[in-house]
């Protein structure tokens, strides 16, 4: 048996149980070793009697004073019932239809009983259906599926710990002193098999330093591979490209005009750009965007530009058309609908906009220059070397997201990653009124957007997953389709109840991802054109909707969403001269939920809002650009800064020295590349 073994080598492991470890994402024995408890239970350390707590789970050690087999009048479940004590007192235990108990535990015999403690009917102190332990030791839990326990998977683990204890390190002795980290045998070791709770934070840190080690070479590789790479060289025409900016309708911000500049640098070299332009909303990175297009087409080069939504594609398309028209520049929207009539004379265009359809098999582009990729955090890493993949000469790349990536982040993994950022919004505009709503003042919101509509504004109504039902659907959602199926559901509920209820004088429409996108087209024009005052939506409204008449934006729920998506949706408006407000409801009690949205409507900054949702939430809502390495991580955090910088550290320097510790974990990641491209 080696690691590359499949786990049915393993004894147990038949085809039924290796279908199991597969819904898991287990295949062969380094997975198993790379599968990570949840948690652990601690039998080393159980309570007294007298310490319990009622309504928590916990842990005695107690000996059997009597245990018997009862049959329930009613229902006929075999019940076993026991007495148990310790120095301290004694409690009563009860399994259900496992009346084969009592030849194990045995009148005088010391049992470890993990369960939570209730009162019965009578009122007496009961433990119902609690685990049994023999040995004080302790025990890991793992992430488990229907038929496949921990207890299973700790006796899988069990099968191969001889192959744990001989797990090759790829760090030298002197790495693991300086960086005070333990051998990697070491860590899986204690990480499966503790003998204390103290030593599990050691394993802890040893793997998280991996996995951030790994992340680190993963992004350095790409880097360097860009390095080697050709791309076009898109010099554009510097003079055409000014009195393009001159004839803008407003004059570009001094953010807007250094990112540009730094992008036509980026073109006009032989290595492919691969550049990252962040901006709160409504900073303007759209024309920023258009300007690097602009170059690119004056050379002589193709343009993809893909947008996460058709209905932001088809705005975008707008714009071009309006800014590029009379440079004699052929834009093509590219939908689902669409795809078919265009992708046949893909080559009369210069500039394509659209959604993934845009990269679909059927789509080969010719000549591509420069593929801009507009909040990407909704694209894989895949689909965009699917592109990138028929070209003879790579591709320049530009990334645009308004989720940014935290300054700290950004600082110690990406340290010299191409970033541009526009940091101030174009002048003039009102800056958001954002105000949490709870039960008492609802009806006082509902009256302010009364009154923006009566003076000619719109509102937006975003709503998450509303009722109990729809949270139940939620946990049982494990598809994208069945996910949108439920925001669907509370969409319609929150559009009834607006449209009968509270709002039955105004014309309110209704957009979800489950509409067909002609009817999405429909809805959105109808809401551009002021036919509707009040649109609600499902999270599709998210990025990018540019309707400068509306003012309003109302979010239910809002404690489910993050921050960065909450600033995404108030991003919505204020894009017009109009004063603005965004109104987030909750019914949330929850301190950290209401601390969250206080901090969201006291600050109008999507960087500190970005910065906060990752020491609050984690890094979940970073940009895609980070997000495909972020899967690997397990146990690391990217909060731990400290980590990282270390794990960076030593990356520098075994890079500089060239040693043969770098070249063999590169080969790992290599070989774990390929896996994840077959399966
Ligand atoms: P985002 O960064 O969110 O993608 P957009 O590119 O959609 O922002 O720009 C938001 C709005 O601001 C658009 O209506 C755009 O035309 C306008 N805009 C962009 N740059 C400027 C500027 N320098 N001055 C005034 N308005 C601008
Ligand atoms: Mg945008």
């Amino acid at each position: 048996m080696t690691l590359q073994s499949p786990l049915t080598t393993l004894t147990g492991v038949g085809d039924k149980v290796a279908d199991k470890l597969a819904v898991l994402g287990l295949f062969k024995v380094e997975d198993l070793i790379y599968y990570y408890p949840r948690r652990y239970e601690d039998y080393t350390n159980p309570r007294l009697i007298n310490q319990l707590v009622i309504g928590q789970e916990q842990i005695i050690k107690a000996e059997i004073l009597e245990i018997s087999n009862d049959i329930s009048a009613r229902q006929r479940i075999k019940i076993t019932k026991a007495q148990v004590s310790d120095q301290s007192g004694s409690i009563n235990l009860v399994w259900f239809n496992q009346p084969f108990l009592p030849q194990t535990l045995k009148v005088g015999t010391s049992w470890l009983f993990s369960g939570k403690l209730e009162r019965d009917f009578q009122g007496k102190l009961t433990m119902v259906s609690p685990k049994i332990e023999r040995d004080a030791r302790i025990l890991p839990v793992y992430g488990e599926t229907i038929g496949l326990s921990s207890k299973i998977i700790r006796k899988l683990i069990f099968q191969i710990r001889h192959l744990i204890h001989d797990y090759a390190d790829w760090l030298e002795d002197d790495a693991l002193t300086q960086n005070n980290l333990i051998a990697i045998n070491q860590a899986l070791e204690i990480i499966h098999f503790p003998d204390s709770i103290a030593q599990i934070s050691s394993a802890k840190r040893r793997l998280a330093f991996d996995e951030i080690f790994i992340l680190l070479v993963k992004i350095n590789r790409l880097k360097l591979d860009l390095s080697k790479t050709n791309s076009p060289v898109c010099k554009g025409n510097l003079p055409q490209l000014k009195s393009f900016i001159k004839s803008l309708p407003f004059k570009l911000t001094d953010s807007q005009r250094l990112a540009s500049w730094e992008i036509i640098k980026d073109l006009a070299l032989t290595n492919p750009m691969n550049r990252l332009l962040e901006g709160d909303v409504g900073s303007g990175k759209t024309i920023v965007g258009l300007i690097a297009a602009l170059t690119v087409i004056q050379s002589g080069f193709k343009v993809v530009w893909m947008a996460p939504t058709e209905i932001l594609a088809r705005q975008h398309w707008e714009s071009c058309e309006r800014f590029l028209s009379n440079l004699n520049i052929k834009c093509a929207l590219l939908t689902s609908a669409t795809t078919k009539k265009i992708a046949l004379n893909l080559s009369q265009f210069d500039l394509v906009i659209g959604t993934q359809a845009v990269i679909q098999d059927k789509v080969h582009f010719q000549n591509l220059g420069l593929i801009i990729v507009d909040e990407q955090h909704r694209f894989g890493v895949k689909q965009r070397n699917k592109l990138i993949e028929n070209q003879s000469i790579t591709p320049h790349f530009l990334a645009m997201t308004a989720t940014p990536i935290p300054r700290t982040l950004a600082l110690t993994i990406y340290g010299d990653l191409s970033i541009s950022a526009l940091r101030s919004i174009p002048t003039g505009r009102l800056p958001i009124i954002s105000r949490l709503i709870n039960q008492q003042n609802r009806i006082e919101a509902y009256n302010l957007i009364r009154a923006e509509i009566k003076k000619g504004r719109q509102a937006f109504v975003v709503c998450p997953l509303i009722d109990e039902t729809n949270k139940e659907l939620l946990e049982s959602a494990n598809s994208q389709l069945d996910f949108e199926i439920i925001e669907k559901k509370a969409a319609v509920t929150e559009y009834e109840k607006l449209a009968k209820h509270i709002f039955p004088d105004l014309k309110v429409g209704l957009i979800h991802g489950k509409l067909k996108s002609a009817e999405k087209e429909l809805v959105m024009s109808k809401f551009a054109s002021g036919q509707l005052d009040i649109l609600v939506a499902t999270a599709v409204i998210e990025v990018g909707i540019d309707i400068p008449n509306a003012s309003v934006m109302m979010i239910e729920n809002a404690d489910r969403f993050g921050l960065a998506q909450l600033h995404q949706f108030r991003g919505r408006v204020g894009r017009g001269i109009h004063q603005s407000y965004c109104f987030v409801f909750t019914e949330t009690q929850n301190p950290n939920g209401l601390e969250r949205l206080q901090a969201f409507t006291s600050s109008n900054s999507g960087f500190d809002l970005a910065e906060l949702d990752l020491k609050l939430r984690g890094p979940g809502q970073m940009t895609g650009l980070i997000q495909a390495g972020l899967t690997d991580l397990k146990l690391a955090s990217l909060n731990d800064i400290d980590l990282i910088r270390q794990a960076k550290a030593l990356l520098d320097s075994l890079a500089k020295s060239r040693g043969p510790s770098l070249t063999k974990i590169m080969n790992k990641i290599q070989e774990s590349d390929q896996l994840a491209q077959l399966g």
